[in-house]
């Protein structure tokens, strides 16, 4: 079923770290209460009858654009919640309306979704991602319990982003490949933990499918500990991305039998 719409108003815009603009918002959605919590911002197409924000109930057509984003703060005392869009030099219309939006701006929101919880004691968990990844990673690194370790290998272009420092947190910066192909290697290289584990994978769907059957594969993790998401795909924007991750996810997990 869709999740809900909301028109919810920007409370504050920050550029404290460089290529990364913070934004909060007032409070109204749902408590977060994932570790993968996202939400998506509905933004009027090019050429639309219709403004920001977008109408509630949402027009058919030309249907409004959704682009999804990690909610890294929330505070539960009020509800008020915010996320951090990396400036990547792609220009699309997530990237241009982050660097356009002001304090007092309204914006249709749909959600939160998301479904992983971190595990009571996971053990060990590794944390892999690109730079988009790195809010939803820090809320990892946030909910790691005090008892487990983490490996957290991320992309160096973007080492600005303030990632939570956590004891039992090793943290690797590998360089940034078109294809994310030295962060795959880099797990590849990894030890395997002794004890138990689980894997929390995000990024550009280049790297995602080999790194799924690596851990899959070669390494025998179970699915359920594996929390893995193919967030873009290069060359094709979030619609265009949307419209094939059907038959990505099933032709990858088709990979190891899942
Ligand atoms: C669950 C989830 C959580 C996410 N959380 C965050 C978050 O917290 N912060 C954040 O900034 N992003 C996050 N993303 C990624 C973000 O939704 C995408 O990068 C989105 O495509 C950006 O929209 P856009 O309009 O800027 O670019 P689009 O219009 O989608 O794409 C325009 C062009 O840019 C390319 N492109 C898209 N994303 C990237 C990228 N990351 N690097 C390089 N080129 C790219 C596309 O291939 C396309 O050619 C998340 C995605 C998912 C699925």
């Amino acid at each position: 079923m869709s999740k809900p719409l909301q028109q919810v108003r920007v409370t504050a815009v920050s550029h404290d770290v460089a290529g990364i603009t913070s934004i909060d918002f007032d409070p109204g959605l749902a408590p977060r209460s994932h570790v993968d919590d996202h939400v998506k911002i509905l933004l009027p197409p090019r050429g639309a009858s219709y403004d920001s924000p977008v109408p509630i109930p949402a027009p058919t057509g030309p249907a409004p654009l959704l682009r999804t984003y990690t909610r890294r703060r929330y505070d539960p005392a009020t509800g008020a919640w915010g996320i951090d869009v990396l400036d990547l030099g792609h220009g699309g219309p997530g990237a241009s309306w982050a660097s356009a939006v002001r304090p007092g701006d309204r914006v249709t929101v749909r959600g939160p979704g998301g479904h992983w919880q971190m595990p009571e004691h996971p053990g060990t968990v590794w944390m892999v991602g690109d730079a988009v990844a790195l809010p939803a990673i820090s809320n990892a690194l946030d909910e790691l319990p005090a008892d487990a370790e983490a490996v957290v290998l991320i992309e160096a272009g973007h080492h600005s982003y303030p990632l939570p420092r956590r004891p039992g947190a090793r943290i690797v910066e590998v360089p940034v490949t078109p294809d994310g192909s030295a962060l795959v290697d880099a797990v590849r290289r990894l030890e395997t933990p002794r004890g138990p584990w689980w894997a929390f994978v995000h990024g550009q769907a280049d790297m995602i499918r080999p790194l799924r059957r690596h851990l899959r594969i070669e390494r025998g993790l179970p699915k359920e500990r594996l929390l893995l998401s193919a967030y873009w795909i290069a060359g094709r924007d979030a619609e265009g991305w949307r419209g094939m991750k059907p038959a990505f996810n099933r032709a990858m997990e088709a990979e190891s039998g899942d």
